[in-house]
């Protein structure tokens, strides 16, 4: 693996240089330089960082791609964006979203009533609020509240007694209505192991039956004019583009037979999310099988196409990107806190005046192995190990022995295959995999990459500095939690190797990248284990900033957020040391600033450096 598969999932975000990983980005700071300085001020534990640049290089992508596709079509209807906000609520991200879109007018999408409300607060004047999801009386009531409030809202329905309740709400109150969409139910289906939003089965849409009914209703309410938009989403990571442009014909031709039956005011096609991201470190659209600009000629022309057959007016496109948008802006720095096999280091070594003549051997083995000679010795030195340890069995080695040996071979077998790094034997990949290092990283797979447990799905991970030295360490990864499940383990398909470091001698650290989509709000606290600290960092050609700063939430907090009370967690744990016995008044009181520390803090560990 080839810097990490940097040039597969990177799309040019950052670059190796000096050894460490750093934002391809006007001043190009390092990843660890802004590490070490968020750890300079006592953060201990994992941390995200945020970078508004690159969710505003996505929406520049998607709306260039979409601008050259409609001139180049000669397509006549805009293009719109809106950010469906379940893909990832925190602020700092939506912050990014809203302000990096403002120039495109961009707007957002809400799939509960929670983020109804946040779109409501959130989204910029002018640009447009979509509705998705399940919705009751209220929802559509805050819809209405919405458009009433001056905001260019579209609801679109999931079923006709939505519509039914909109209409009911319409006779109930003098408040604006808002623009209705509706979802249409395709017989198409979409691709990747997210597609269960389409097909026959789906669990959103109107079916053509419900559609015509639909029309009925609405015309019968006078609200035929508020009928602006219809709406499909095939699901998530659209692995192929085919099933898009089946879905495409399908709720393109439905929109024609709408306007066909006396829908005017309608004028736009939502072709909801679904565009891919590389998460692969190791081939090259493994992921996807389209690029950006392959997609946005797809829609547009095959829109065009399908309008211009009919005479219809050309709709206005709007979609609904999440994971596209703000995959890459997130970043997960882990320390790691400990190698397991550390127990094999040479300083332990500890020979005897005389030492058994097998073991003499393998020092002198140690001391001579060199390119040429290294397969040789390598497998000299395995026969002396088993030899070893059958002596070690019959009693005629002590545990000191055995210990000596155990260090020299694995040290032979590190040499070994360091010197053959360009090019490993079959053997030496073998046992390259038997000897698989795992790293203990200070954070949980599931509050932070929920995806890989729930899933499977895999996120580039890299260490950020030593990016000069080949990594030879087979590595999987293990969490805090003590869960066997929070895992990353060695696959020898695609391999992850990772340094050979000395954690008492200095600190290392792993990213993991493309965790700006679905992983924070999914993210869940086992263990307890919450939110890391995050930061937003503002790159600029002079400097980099950190912005925006939100710690993660402390022990106390995380009790407190289900449900005990604080005071008497606190009172509890105050009363049962003040009545201990046997330690001076001082050190009481000494150990209750302690323990008042500690509980302010978060639940990651901070043995590191
Ligand atoms: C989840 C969802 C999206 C976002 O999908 P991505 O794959 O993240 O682009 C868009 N629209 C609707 C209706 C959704 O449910």
């Amino acid at each position: 693996m080839k810097n990490f598969g940097l040039d597969i999932w990177s799309n040019k975000n950052f670059i190796i240089e000096d050894g460490e990983i750093k934002l391809n980005y006007k001043c190009m700071p390092s990843l660890l330089e802004i590490t070490n300085e968020i750890r300079s001020k006592d953060v201990k534990g994992p941390i995200i960082l945020r970078f508004p640049h690159l969710v505003k290089r996505q929406i520049k992508t998607l709306y260039s791609n979409f601008s050259k596709a409609i001139v180049d079509n000669g397509y006549r209807g805009k293009f719109h964006a809106v950010f469906p906000l379940k893909v990832n609520q925190f602020p700092a991200a939506v912050e990014a979203i809203t302000s990096q879109g403002k120039k495109y007018n961009y707007g957002l999408e809400a799939g509960s009533k929670a983020e109804l409300i946040l779109a409501m607060s959130k989204t910029p004047s002018g640009a447009n609020i979509t509705v998705n999801g399940f919705k009751d009386k209220e929802m559509l009531t805050l819809g209405f509240i919405a458009a009433q409030s001056g905001h260019n809202i579209t609801v679109t329905i999931e079923g006709l007694n939505e519509l039914e309740t909109i209409i009911q709400v319409a006779s109930e109150c003098s408040l604006n209505v808002p623009n209705i969409g509706i979802r249409v139910r395709l017989h198409s289906a979409g691709s990747g192991i997210w597609a269960k939003s389409g097909g026959m089965d789906a669990k959103f849409g109107l079916t053509s039956t419900e559609i015509i009914e639909a029309i009925k209703l609405l015309k019968d309410a006078n609200l035929l004019n508020k009928l602006k938009m219809i709406h499909f989403h095939i699901g998530s990571q659209m692995s192929d583009i085919a099933p898009l442009k089946k879905a495409l014909r399908e709720a393109g031709n439905i929109y024609v037979q709408l306007k066909m039956m006396g829908a005017e005011a309608l004028s736009s096609i939502n072709i909801g999310g679904g565009l891919a991201v590389e998460y692969d470190q190791h081939i090259l659209s493994n992921e996807r099988n389209y690029s950006i600009n392959e997609f946005s000629s797809s829609v547009v022309f095959l829109l065009g196409e399908i309008m211009n057959a009919k005479k219809v007016e050309h709709p206005d496109i709007f979609t609904e990107s999440g994971r596209f948008i703000v995959a890459s802006h997130a970043i997960l720095i882990t320390p790691v806190l400990e190698l397991f096999s550390q127990d094999y280091q040479e300083k332990l070594l500890n020979f005897k005046e005389k030492n058994p003549p097998l073991i003499e051997e393998l020092i002198e083995l140690t001391k001579l192995l060199n390119n040429a000679n290294c397969i040789e010795y390598l497998h000299d030195a395995l026969d002396h190990m088993e030899s070893l340890f059958t002596l070690f069995d019959l009693g005629y080695i002590d545990l000191q022995d055995r210990s000596n040996s155990e260090i020299l071979v694995h040290n032979i077998i590190k040499k070994a295959l360091y010197l053959k790094s360009a090019n490993p034997t079959n053997e030496l990949e073998e046992l390259q995999s038997k000897l698989q290092e795992r790293y203990l990283i200070n954070a949980s797979i599931f509050q932070s990459l929920p995806d890989y447990w729930g899933l499977g799905q895999h996120f580039p991970v890299m260490p950020i500095h030593h990016l000069n030295t080949t990594p030879l360490r087979a590595a999987s990864l293990w969490d805090i939690t003590c869960d066997s499940d929070g895992e990353i383990a060695f696959n020898p398909e695609k391999p992850l190797y990772l340094h050979d470091v000395n954690l008492d001698e200095e600190d290392y650290f792993l990213a993991f990248f493309n965790v700006g989509a679905y992983q924070e709000t999914l993210g869940m606290n086992h263990n307890l284990f919450t939110h890391p600290n995050e930061y937003t960092i503002n790159v600029t050609d002079a400097k980099y900033e950190i912005i925006n700063e939100i710690e993660s939430k402390s022990i106390l907090d995380i009790l407190d957020s289900i449900g005990y009370n604080k005071d008497e967690i606190l009172n509890k744990l105050k009363t049962d040391l003040l009545k201990s016995e046997f330690i001076t008044e001082k050190e009481k009181n000494a150990t209750l600033a302690q323990l008042e520390t500690f509980i302010q803090q978060n639940g990651y560990l901070r043995t590191t450096n």
